[in-house]
Parts: C-alpha cells; structure tokens; sequence
C-alpha cells in the first residue's frame, strides 16, 4: 500500500496504481455534484443522409439543443487490493467500488481487468469509442449508445470497437441517421475482452463484465441505447427472449430507453433484415426526438 502523507499524486496517477493493484490510502470519500456543460458539437442535429440500403424513409431532424447535465460524481474512494481469485491461473477478483469509478479509472479498470480468462488471450481490452470526453474523467457528453457483444479479432488488435466488415456496416447506419462513430455516440460492447475464436460469450464472462457497461452507462447517461444482437440485448434487458420477440418497441435499462435490433454481422448474412434493422433505427430517432422534446 502507498500511504505517503507528502505524496501527490494526479488522478491519472491513481488510476494507473489502481489498474497495477497498488492500493493508495485516501481519507474517506465525500460526493459532490459537477454540473458539466457539453462541448459545442455535442448540440448538434441528428440529420437524416440518404445512403444505399438505409435510403429509404429517411427524414429530417431538426438540430436540438442538449441541456447540461448535473452528473453525480464521487471523490475518489480508497482502491482495494484485488483478491486473487486463483494463484494458478493469475485470475483476480473484479476491483471494488466500479460503481464510484469516473470514466478514467474505470477506462483504467476495464485495461487490467483479470477476472475471467478471456484476459489471458486478449491483446487489447476494447473499452469503448465515442465523442471525446470534454475534460479527463469525464465521460463522453452523447445521445446515443450503441452496444455490441464482444470483440472480434480486428477489434481485438486495435483495441476498438467494430472495425471490421460488421462495423463497416454499422457506420453506415449511423451516417443514415446523421452519426458518426467520433460524433454524439459512444459505442461499447458487453465483453471488454475477444472471445478466443469468436465463440459467444459465456455467461460467466457476461456477468464478470456487467458492471463495467453497467457504469459506462451511468456515467454517459444516454437517452437512447440501441443494443445489437441477442448478447447485447440479453444481457441489457435480463431476458432470453429472442431479437425477433423484443423488436418494435422501447424497452428500458435503468430509466434509459433500449431499442432492440439485430447484429451488424447478422446482417451481413441475412440482407432481407436490413429492412427491419433500418425500422429499428427510425424507431430510436423517435424514441430520442421525444425525449429531446420533453
Ligand atoms: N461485433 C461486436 O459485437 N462488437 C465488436 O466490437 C465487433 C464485432
């Protein structure tokens, strides 16, 4: 444990500590509200662009303004040493307190994440891309969250979300509805970590890390969330229904309204869904028209 009086350290400091294990004494945490105003491009318009399959229906949207928000954060709490979950796999228990995390530590939280074994294949975790957050710590200011199931071998390698062909065809989508993956948007998925092979996740692995997309939900506090496929649906609406059942409708995650749609790589394979898919997506500017007017 640091427990230095003198010793001064900066907050990404302490994430790293905190993503290395050090355990750094603090004096007790107090919370305390930020009132943060978003960055200028975060009022922009979602405007409605033409392209290939996503063309049709297309409308315009007027360009709206997103008021600030009042974004309950806690002073840092002490980090706690990780318990070894089994000295022959190198495994470790999830850090404490993700729920206190700020978008930096838990960044740094998800990068030395040890508790399943997906961290024993992985070459990058993949936490997430987005509109840049206006300050450190902060989380991105955005409407919107795409969530996804887990990285692929692309995204694995570079560390971001979506790179391959299935991105390819969400940024399509996205630009269909005036989006880009830099632009009003967060997008994350529910593993931090590539299965190896591209296997679906386990359940284990989904609920070792729930609470990481848990927060990042928190922090960003989107007013829609559109969730792709039936991990990401799943695991966001505790349910085993299928994609086809939970469409056409919003459902909601902790006050957060969720669209369910299908996956970008499903729809590589099954075109006819396209259609379906861009329904799901005028739904969510619906969904986000009104809660921008109310
Ligand atoms: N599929 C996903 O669900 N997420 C990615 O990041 C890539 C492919």
């Amino acid at each position: 444990m640091i427990q230095e009086p003198g010793l001064q350290l900066d907050d990404r400091q302490r994430a790293m500590l905190e993503a290395m294990h050090i355990k750094v004494w603090q004096p007790p945490a107090r919370s305390v509200a930020v009132t943060a105003s978003p960055p200028a491009s975060s009022t922009d318009a979602i405007k409605s662009i033409a392209i290939d399959a996503y063309s049709t229906g297309a409308e315009s949207i007027k360009d709206s303004v997103k008021p600030s928000k009042t974004i309950p954060v806690a002073t840092r709490q002490p980090a706690t040493l990780p318990t070894a979950l089994s000295a022959a796999t190198g495994l470790m228990q999830r850090p404490d307190g993700i729920d206190h995390m700020d978008w930096t530590q838990l960044e740094a939280a998800v990068s030395g994440c040890r508790a399943c074994a997906l961290c024993e294949s992985r070459k990058n975790t993949v936490f997430g891309v987005g509109q840049v957050p206006a300050s450190p710590g902060l989380a991105p200011q955005v409407d919107w969250m795409i969530v996804g199931e887990a990285p692929g071998e692309n995204e694995d390698l570079r560390g971001e979300p979506f790179v391959g062909q299935a991105g390819k065809l969400l940024d399509n989508m996205l630009r269909a509805i005036g989006l880009d993956r830099h632009h009003n948007v967060y997008i994350a998925n529910v593993l931090k970590c590539r299965p190896p092979a591209n296997r679906n996740p386990e359940p284990h692995e989904v609920a070792q890390c729930a609470p990481y997309l848990q927060r990042q939900i928190e922090l960003l506090q989107p007013k829609v969330i559109l969730a792709m496929g039936r991990f990401a649906i799943q695991s966001l609406l505790q349910t085993t229904e299928p994609v086809g059942k939970l469409r056409g409708r919003a459902h909601q995650y902790h006050g957060v309204p969720v669209i369910a749609t299908y996956h970008p790589a499903y729809l590589l394979r099954n075109l006819p869904d396209k259609a379906k898919a861009w329904a799901d997506l005028c739904l969510a500017v619906d969904v986000m028209r009104r809660s921008v007017k109310s």
